[in-house]
């Protein structure tokens, strides 16, 4: 079975996630979590939902981005 890439355990319900044409492989989502999400440019809180983008940085929602001056972003949700 595959190794997870963050902490290296062996596990044998890892799996698979392709993200930009590499794939990476975890035991749990905690792992998939620390390794892919986004970073909030302003919070620094890992992005778990859509959050948003402005100007090719990523914000964990428009609060956040407002505090870095972005202006007439709203949430998706
Ligand atoms: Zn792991
Ligand atoms: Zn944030």
């Amino acid at each position: 079975m595959a190794r997870c890439e963050v902490c290296g355990n062996d596990y044998e319900k890892s799996f698979e996630v392709k993200l930009a044409g590499k794939s990476h492989v975890f035991d749990s989502f905690e792992c998939a979590v620390h390794a892919l999400a986004p970073t909030c440019a302003h919070c620094r809180c890992k992005i778990l939902g859509h959050g948003v983008e402005a100007k090719g940085v990523i914000y964990c929602c428009a609060h956040c981005a407002q505090e870095k001056g972005v202006t007439g972003l709203k949430d998706h949700a």
